[in-house]
């Protein structure tokens, strides 16, 4: 190597340890662009291509050969642009960016949520294995856990956030599969009452099943915290597991999803994903590097004001119970426990009980002015919604009341108004009632 090479060399990583003590807040603008290659555009313009011009047939063939992994990547090499199927700036800058919260190696973006997750799970589950799943998942996770991969012959084993690591040892082992089981995928908080699962008993159950040439993955679906208020990787996850049409997009204007874990994880995951035609386009990807600029500062306030109006509700003589992270005392246990090594934030989701039962949860909701009634979560605006009869409406009713999805419970999520013009709108809403 010479002098030189050194000298740039050195350069080079005095500015990548530079990069590092700067906060993802702080970098969420230019990351990973360089004006210098787009004629000086301030912000990374919309790549919309379907492919992208080789210099010379030489440079094509050296792409490729990295793409289909003919050979390994060189000590300094890039991946070059090819096909937005396979790789698209957007796309790329986007993933990059989102790896700077979880501090994870990779990650990769879809289309939505879902195919995050259904891509995640068709990767790592063969015909035979052992998925392990909390409940309640989301609607969408637990139709294509029960419905999908079973039909791909993938056995599948329900576990509920209060059962101690004894108690789901037992149940695998007793299923005759534990020799097989290769993933356990997590929701926690769990939608809509904020039980918490501890990430790192599920990393000892993972281990404990684990053999020599046969790693069992914990995934966790990070989407009720977003980027912010939970890392689940620092906590012993092998990936997390994104809707970004949530906190990531948050403004109600887009649908996508993203999985985030070591280089050789994600790296497998792209791989499906290429071939299953499931990566965001351009334009949601640069739908979601605009999102990220303010996700710090749309997230915080969302939280201030949650933890305003989950406290006039506590005190409402029309509410019964309100569930929220940020109303856990000593007195909640071991709930209380998971929450203070987990969470970074209490989050803005709130489920309460209203006095009465179905009639009384529908004259609440109809009279709301300023929160809208919709589902979905993790936006600008605030929602307000029904789970017993919408998100949660195909659960077996006796698993409902199992997990407190009862007719008086409604789900809250907090945007970034006005705190006292939230708190209006419930006050009024709920003189209805
Ligand atoms: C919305 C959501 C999903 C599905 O994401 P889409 O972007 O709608 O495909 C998955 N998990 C959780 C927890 C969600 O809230």
């Amino acid at each position: 190597m010479s002098q030189l090479q050194r000298k740039i060399d050195k350069r080079k990583m005095k500015g990548k340890k530079d990069i590092k003590n700067l906060r993802p807040e702080t970098l969420m603008m230019s990351y990973g662009y360089k004006p210098e290659l787009s004629v000086g555009a301030i912000k990374c313009p919309i790549f919309q291509t379907s492919t992208f011009v080789f210099q010379t047939a030489e440079e094509g063939k050296s792409f490729f050969e990295l793409a289909y992994g003919l050979r390994e990547k060189g000590p300094r090499e890039e991946m070059g642009l090819i096909y937005s199927r396979l790789n698209n700036p957007d796309l790329e800058i986007l993933e990059n960016r989102l790896t700077l919260w979880d501090e994870s190696e990779d990650c990769a973006v879809f289309e939505s949520g879902m195919s995050a997750i259904s891509t995640t799970l068709l990767e790592f589950l063969n015909p035979g294995d052992l998925l392990v799943y909390s409940s309640p998942l989301y609607g969408g996770s637990d139709y294509f856990i029960k419905h999908v991969l079973t039909k791909f012959g993938i056995e599948t084993l329900e576990v509920k956030p209060q059962m101690e690591n004894d108690e789901v040892k037992k149940l695998v082992e007793d299923s005759g599969f534990a020799g097989r089981l290769r993933m356990i995928f997590v929701e926690t908080p769990a939608n809509p009452t904020n039980a918490l699962i501890d990430i790192a008993s599920c990393r000892k159950i993972a281990d404990h099943f684990s053999l020599d040439d046969k790693k069992v993955l914990v995934t966790i679906d990070n989407t009720y915290m977003g980027p912010l208020w939970q890392h689940p990787l620092k906590h012993g996850a092998d990936m997390v597991v994104y809707s970004a049409t949530k906190y990531i997009g948050g403004h109600s204007d887009v649908i996508a999803g993203a999985c985030l874990g070591s280089k050789e994880l994600i790296n497998r995951i792209k791989t499906l994903r290429t071939f299953l035609g499931s990566m965001a386009g351009p334009w949601t990807g640069w739908l979601l590097m605009r999102s990220l600029e303010t996700l710090k500062p749309r997230m915080e306030k969302q939280t201030a004001n949650a933890q305003k109006v989950a406290e006039f509700l506590n005190n409402h003589p029309k509410v019964e119970k309100v569930y929220y992270l940020g109303l856990l005392t000593e007195k909640n246990g071991q709930q209380y426990k998971i929450y203070k090594k987990q969470c970074l934030s209490p989050g803005a989701m709130i489920s309460f009980d209203v006095k009465g039962g179905e009639k009384e949860a529908f004259t609440f909701l109809n009279n709301l002015k300023i929160f809208k009634l919709a589902v979905s979560l993790g936006s600008t605006e605030s929602l307000a919604e029904h789970p017993a009869t919408m998100t949660h409406s195909d659960v077996d009713p006796e698993e409902r009341l199992e997990l407190s999805i009862t007719e008086k419970l409604i789900r809250l999520s907090i945007g970034v108004e006005h705190p006292d013009d939230l708190i209006q709108d419930i006050k009024q809403a709920l003189s209805y009632v």
